[in-house]
């Protein structure tokens, strides 16, 4: 299987386990949630998750109650957050099998508290407070009745409150004045429930920028993502103590001499200067390598750097090699750690104008997934 396909991405769990490790002698002594929603940020969720708690993760966050029910079904076990907070018909399947959610409204306590009427048992309930970032959670304002709403839920058997939390806007620009800002006002946030009557067993806002940067930020709990995977959002990307985990590979499926002046790939963007070996190599962008990428030295092959000559594909892309001898089998290397010169997803994130989450979370559903 991995053997036929024509691209992998080589997944480092050794490294995944070892920067959750570095991680978590950072931050302590806060705990580390693993957050492995979207496949593991393109790794594996189920692979990502056991390489986190063997690194020393507590808990593990995903967004969708399908992804948790995925690594329950997978028997990974221990704390478990869902973090976003949206109806889902399977709810009471979440709470039976010990997944935490969330709620930053009043109709998503009721639902909560209503899936666990149908699951015959508690939920456990975490309350977002919106200091500032203004996607899911309570504004201050209705914070106050999301808090009494759970609080009577509780009262009534329902639920448990375990958690406060929050996220930042711009953690990952440092000096940014909201991250103190958003920081004060989810110390008013937890300071209203605490004295309403919550006692949770974990407070928490910080995601990677913010463990990193901010150690108020870190209260009992830091939720990484991009750093079990040595990766940041942050300039320059995560510090030289975290290591990159995917490498992205491909083999040459063809190569073949053509003559100066041929146009290449769609559109012919490119044309050849003079006569010249073009390799084909089996990945594009429907495996995760944007169109953007054209013409961009980003691929690794015979210990230097090549761009790809025209279009990016679809399925495809071209290299024209000169004169040098390459062969079809010879290996591409996309993006990894960095150790040989190869480009690292950091630097693809840059050179195309987003960031590195974005390219490792594209790899595609094809892109044989390899654990060595
Ligand atoms: C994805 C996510 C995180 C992790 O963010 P990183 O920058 O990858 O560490 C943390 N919290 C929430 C709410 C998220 O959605």
């Amino acid at each position: 299987m991995i053997m036929d396909s024509p691209a992998q991405a080589l997944v480092d769990l050794d490294a995944i386990s070892g920067n959750v490790a570095a991680l978590r002698e950072h931050v302590a002594p806060s705990a580390v949630m693993a957050v492995v929603k979207a496949a593991g940020y393109g790794h594996g969720a189920v692979a990502a998750a056991r390489a986190a708690i063997r690194g020393g993760a507590r808990w593990l966050g995903v967004v969708h109650v399908a992804e948790a029910l995925e690594l329950r079904a997978a028997g990974v076990e221990g704390p478990l957050l869902c973090l976003m907070a949206i109806g889902s018909d399977a709810h009471a399947a979440a709470i039976g099998a010990g997944v935490d959610l969330s709620a930053g409204s009043v109709a998503m306590v009721r639902l909560v508290a209503a899936a666990a009427a149908a699951a015959g048992r508690p939920a456990r309930l975490h309350l977002k407070a919106d200091t500032g970032l203004s996607r899911g959670g309570a504004t201050a304002a209705d914070w106050p009745s999301v808090v009494d709403a759970a609080l009577t839920a509780q009262a009534a058997g329902r639920l448990s409150v375990v958690g406060l939390w929050s996220h930042f806007a711009s953690a990952d620009e440092p000096g940014n004045p909201s991250v103190t800002e958003q920081l004060g006002a989810f110390g008013e946030a937890v300071a209203a429930a605490e004295k309403a009557g919550v006692t949770p067993e974990v407070r928490h806002i910080a995601n990677t920028a913010a463990a990193l940067l901010v150690p108020q930020a870190r209260y009992d709990l830091v939720r990484i993502g991009g750093g079990i995977y040595g990766l940041s959002t942050l300039p320059g990307g995560a510090p030289p103590w975290l290591r990159p985990v995917m490498t992205l590979r491909a083999r040459l499926a063809m190569v073949k001499r053509v003559p100066a002046g041929t146009g290449v790939s769609y559109g012919h963007r490119y044309v050849t200067a003079r006569e010249t070996t073009l390799g084909l190599l089996p990945v594009g962008y429907a495996d995760g390598v944007p169109r953007s990428a054209a013409g961009r030295p980003l691929l690794f092959a015979r210990g230097r750097r090549w761009p790809a000559a025209g279009t990016v594909c679809m399925d495809q892309l071209v290299i024209d090699f000169g004169d040098e001898p390459v062969a079809a089998g010879d290996e591409v290397v996309l993006f990894g750690p960095g150790d040989d010169g190869e480009a690292t997803a950091q630097e693809w994130g840059e050179a195309l104008g987003t960031i590195s989450y974005e390219i490792v979370t594209g790899i595609g559903g094809r892109v044989a997934r390899s654990y060595p």
